[in-house]
């Protein structure tokens, strides 16, 4: 479903993803850890466009988000078609970012109606579904001040599923949240995860990843050096980078 095919990047004269190649299946659950700086939070940006590659490509469900292919080479597209083509791929980040001048419910219905996939009645029937799917219906009308951070984050994920994204990308969710936050937000991830939605996270949660991941993808300095199954990189780590990041973080 999302094909990353030897993609770099550089920022001036720091590489920062370095021919990475990954490949997620139609419901897999991926987790992707790292250390500080590994450019997790940059190679998830460049899946929906909010960052261009330097080389290599990203296609999701077989089409390219930024890119088009023209006499075999690649051109970057108008910001225009980036949008529609962004639509396939929901992403939730770590600090919320809700319009705060729109209530929960607001917040849902914007982007079906702004894209003229919904009627407003429909919308907002579907956002109310979502919002409860999320354990929110009665904060519908609540605007984003008036909601715990945990609350905030639990209506961006049911924004991103307004538009029934192929696949869900997550910045670290939970990780501007307080501890005692963290579990309900973790609760409709993993909800997610059982709903068979493909879900590539990041996260500094390893006991989480462990639980929902299918695969488990350790990134460091640009580079995947390990993945596989949580068991095999959690607990059997090969390289001793991995063992030495666990070992931090755990
Ligand atoms: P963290 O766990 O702290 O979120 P990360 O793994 O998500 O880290 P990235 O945010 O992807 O790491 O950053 C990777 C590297 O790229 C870092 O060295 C960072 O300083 C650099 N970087 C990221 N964004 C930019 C930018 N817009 N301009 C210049 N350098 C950048
Ligand atoms: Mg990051």
């Amino acid at each position: 479903l999302v094909e990353i095919s030897d993609v770099s990047k550089s920022y001036g004269a720091v590489r920062v993803l370095r021919d990475v190649s990954l490949t997620v299946q139609p419901g897999e659950v991926i987790a992707l850890i790292g250390p500080s700086g590994s450019g997790k939070s940059t190679l998830l940006r460049t899946i929906n466009h909010l960052e261009t590659v330097d080389s290599g490509s990203v296609t999701v469900d077989g089409q390219y988000i930024g890119y088009e292919l023209r006499s075999g080479r690649l051109h970057e597209l108008p910001e225009k078609n980036v949008l529609e083509r962004r639509t396939q791929i929901g992403i939730v980040f770590q600090n919320f970012n809700l319009f705060p001048h729109l209530t929960a419910l607001e917040n849902v219905v914007e982007a079906p109606i702004a894209l003229r996939r919904a009627t407003r009645a429909d919308a907002r029937e579907q956002a109310k579904a979502l919002l409860a799917r999320v354990g929110l219906a009665d904060k519908e009308h609540h605007y984003p001040r008036q909601l715990s951070g945990g609350q905030q984050q639990r209506v961006a994920i049911a924004r991103a599923l307004a538009l029934n994204p192929k696949v869900l990308l997550f910045d670290e969710p939970t990780s501007a949240l307080d501890p005692e936050l963290v579990g309900e937000v973790l609760d409709v991830i993993r909800e997610l995860s059982k709903s068979g939605t493909t879900l590539i996270i990041v996260t500094h949660e390893i006991g989480f990843a462990r639980e929902v991941a299918d695969r488990v993808v350790f990134l460091e300095q640009g580079e995947i050096l390990e993945e596989g199954t949580p068991s095999q990189v959690l607990s059997k780590p090969r390289h001793p980078r991995t063992k030495d990041f666990l070992r931090k973080v755990l």
